[in-house]
């Protein structure tokens, strides 16, 4: 390990009546919990926390540049957070991929996903033989050594790119120059193939580690739907939904659109790659595209809607079902009776009832019938865990419309 200490030195004791999130298991305890410190922790060392009697609940790493002041990782008072520990924690995430067959090496799949894992603030995407590691914790910032290490020892790849969220950084007191590194072999892009398709994604510079691995299993879900089909797939990226429509879904034609123009750029290129010449792609915004295709009085046999997070917090609740029930209702709008609407969110704060309710509203002020024919969540590889419930975050809801 290269700085932090292995050894809890120090002592984080809760608030009374505070221990029994953490108890079931919930990995994040935040500054308000904790009435005192034992000892003085440097940022980045492992810690017990203790309830207020001083009996061990469980064992993490401190931040004190972070309101998130532990990140719990262990229960079990006899594990140390070591080498092996690392090691274990990674195997055992791993593992449950080779369980659910996504190991194709020309393929991608997240090898590791946070708190859903047990292991908060580390993703680890695999994109065919190169691996991008997204580090969201300070606690991991300091092991990466040792975890780049384990990683090349259990998943074979030819190059590790790190990367990290600007705006976590910020809340973590991680320096984005410290950890932003990638091996000389790695490439900006590389291309993957999913359910058959090839794809180019730009694990360099592309949103999150430069794909939408979690809407995987819903692009094949989705493409069952559209035989056929003139589709519309707003908030398109690099063309996921829209490959998926066109080459296992056979649709008649399909338009993409989205605002960023490299995205665009690299959908276009993804359609010549596979030699698919009936999917088009248009940068615009989304929200304008809609106004306009409904003005125009256009119609589709399908929409995908697929927007970014509308709200990172429960306060922005409101404002964010508003912004969903409008792009649902002009969707609906544009689609012909007996038409399709997948229709996404990955606000982890719009629960899947709110969702739900919102489609309800949709139907209610559009006179449109609208049945659920799917619930959706994230691919297998992005598990939800229990103890987490911020771990469920993605509703892909495919409807027939009347
Ligand atoms: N469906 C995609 C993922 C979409 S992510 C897939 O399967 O891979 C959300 C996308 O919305 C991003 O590509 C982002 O560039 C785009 N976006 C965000 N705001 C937008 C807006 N107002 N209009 C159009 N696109 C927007």
């Amino acid at each position: 390990m290269t700085h932090a200490t292995e050894q809890a030195t120090a002592r984080v004791q809760l608030r009374p009546g505070k221990a029994a999130r953490f108890y079931a298991r919930h990995p994040w305890v935040y500054d308000t919990a904790v009435t005192r410190l034992e000892g003085s922790p440097a940022d980045g060392d492992v810690v017990e926390l203790i309830n207020d009697k001083g009996r061990f609940v469980a064992r993490g790493v401190f931040n004190g540049r972070s309101r998130l002041m532990v990140r719990l990782y262990s229960w079990d008072e006899g594990e140390p957070l070591d080498e092996a520990f690392w090691r274990r924690r990674i195997e055992q995430a791993i593992a449950l991929r080779r369980r659910l067959g996504y190991g194709d090496a020309a393929g991608a799949e997240r090898l590791v996903f946070s708190e859903a894992d047990g292991l908060s603030g580390l993703v680890v995407d695999r994109y065919a033989k190169h691996l991008v590691v997204q580090v969201n914790a300070l606690a991991i910032e300091r092991r990466l050594e040792t975890i780049a290490q384990v990683l090349r020892e259990l998943a074979t790849c030819e190059s590790i790119t790190v990367r990290t969220d600007e705006a976590i950084s910020k809340h973590e007191g991680i320096e984005a120059q410290r950890t932003f590194s990638a091996d000389a072999q790695a490439p900006a892009v590389v291309t993957i193939i999913e359910h058959g398709i090839r794809y180019q994604v730009d694990i360099a510079t592309g949103h999150k580690t430069g794909w939408y691995l979690d809407q995987r299993e819903n692009r094949r879900a989705a493409a069952a739907y559209l035989r056929e089909a003139r589709v519309l797939d707003l908030f398109c990226y690099t063309g996921g939904f829209s490959m998926a429509a066109a080459m296992l879904g056979q649709a008649r034609e399909v338009l993409g659109i989205d605002s960023s123009a490299k995205a665009i750029g690299m959908a276009e290129a993804t359609a010549r790659l596979n030699g698919v010449s009936n999917a088009r792609f248009q940068q615009q915004d989304c929200f304008e595209a809609l106004d306009e295709q409904a003005a125009a009085g256009e119609r589709y046999d399908a929409v995908i809607l697929d927007p970014p997070k509308f709200t990172r917090s429960r306060k922005g609740i409101d404002e964010a079902l508003r912004a969903y029930h409008r792009i649902n209702r002009l969707a609906v709008e544009l689609l012909v009776p007996g038409g399709i609407l997948v229709t996404c969110s990955c606000s982890g704060s719009v629960t899947r009832e709110d969702f739900f309710d919102m489609l309800s509203g949709v139907a209610q002020k559009a006179r449109r019938t609208i049945q659920v024919l799917e619930q959706r969540g994230a691919a297998p590889d992005h598990p939800v865990s229990t103890a987490c419930p911020e771990s469920e975050y993605l509703k892909c809801f495919i409807c027939r419309v009347l």
